[in-house]
């Protein structure tokens, strides 16, 4: 292989066979000190804050999401969301590790349920690449897991013994780091329970690696349908070519797909930037579902943007744009609480 000695910065010099091989852009993912001091271009020396940041928090970013931009340019959008930043140690709003009381409403390993219908597997704490915003960071300190068979399993009967579940949601981490075989064992479990009649899958790799939404993975989905793909674009310039066919090949294979943004400061909390992303992800039928205030994580209080200045912001949208495109703007509130919308009021 010529992997080890590449530098993946230049997609030029990569043969497309391994950079469209979404593998290989798995194992050439960033992800050491040195790594990152390359790409800065400054040694992360012992005593730099960065090093203490990546003590705490795990980073990871692919090859193809490092093409999209700059390193250097501090201020880039999309560097924001994938290099780690000091601000992750030494910035506090007073955030908690788990402001939604996730682990509280578990009641099996693996298994978050907030509200009756529906309930969410955390089918692993692996990503692909790993965004500073977050809200499972906490998942980070933990090592690397899958869900097991018999974890599988557990969850499974706990969702049989519970009828009012008619819904699941794979989430994580990022559930397409599992091989196609193994996610189809988990999906595959559940399907066959009756009364489950809806399957989500929460992802973003058609965002950070759509190289991994092969037609493979589009037959193992479209086998487990109804399934409805939930993913995170969060500026108008991940959506690429890439990214739009990856989206195409789950829309061709019958699966909706729907975006949920996280409304971020300096990345996409002004109405220019977030109108266009909006008209892109309706371009490429990518329905916006919500768009999430940032939680009160730990971490993460950086990117918080007032709520008020998300409201007047999407009073704008509101009134200039298109419904098709427009995401609900909520807040997810402790525990059984769940989402709650946060409707402009004024605009009459
Ligand atoms: C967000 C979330 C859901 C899904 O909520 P929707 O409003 O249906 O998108 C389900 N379970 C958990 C734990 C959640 O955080
Ligand atoms: S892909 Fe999702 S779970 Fe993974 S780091 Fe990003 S926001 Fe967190």
């Amino acid at each position: 292989m010529l992997t080890k000695r590449t530098s993946p910065k230049q997609r030029g010099q990569i043969a497309p066979e391994l950079w469209d091989d979404w593998r290989w852009q798995f194992r050439n993912r960033r992800r050491t000190p040195g790594g990152l001091g390359d790409l800065l271009g400054s040694q992360i020396a012992q005593a730099n804050p960065l090093q203490r940041v990546l003590r705490v928090y795990r980073w990871a970013v692919t090859p193809y999401y490092l093409s999209l931009f700059d390193p250097r340019d501090e201020a880039d959008p999309l560097r924001l969301q994938c290099i780690p930043d000091a601000r992750e140690i030494t910035f506090s709003a007073g955030g908690t590790e788990d402001p939604l009381e996730e682990d509280s409403h578990s009641p099996v390993p693996g298994l978050i349920r907030r509200y009756r219908d529906r309930c969410l597997v955390t089918v692993t704490n692996r990503c692909a690449v790993y965004c500073r915003h977050c809200n499972r960071k906490r998942l980070w300190h933990r090592k690397e897991f899958d869900l097991s068979d018999p974890e599988t399993d557990a969850i499974a009967r706990h969702i049989e013994k519970t009828p009012a579940i008619r819904e699941v949601i794979f989430s994580g981490g990022d559930p397409l780091t599992l091989s196609d075989v193994r996610l189809e064992r988990i999906l595959a479990r559940l399907r066959a329970i009756p009364h489950v009649e809806i399957l989500r899958i929460g992802s973003r790799m058609p965002v950070v690696l759509p190289m991994r939404i092969t037609e493979r993975l589009c037959s193992v989905l479209r086998r487990c349908r109804p399934v409805w793909f939930l993913t995170q674009f969060n500026h108008p310039r991940e959506i690429t070519r890439e990214a739009a066919e990856a989206c195409e090949r789950l829309l061709t294979a019958g699966i909706p797909v729907l975006n949920q943004s996280v409304l971020l400061r300096g990345v996409n909390d002004d109405c220019r930037t977030m109108q266009e992303l909006l008209y892109g992800l309706e371009r490429i039928c990518v329905k916006p579902y919500y768009l999430f205030q940032c939680d009160p994580v730990q971490g993460t209080d950086h990117f918080r943007v007032e709520i008020w200045e998300g409201m007047r912001m999407m009073e704008k949208l509101w009134k200039t744009t298109s419904g098709l495109c427009l995401p609900r703007y909520v807040a997810d509130m402790p525990g059984t609480k769940g989402k709650v919308p946060l409707q402009p009021v004024s605009f009459l």
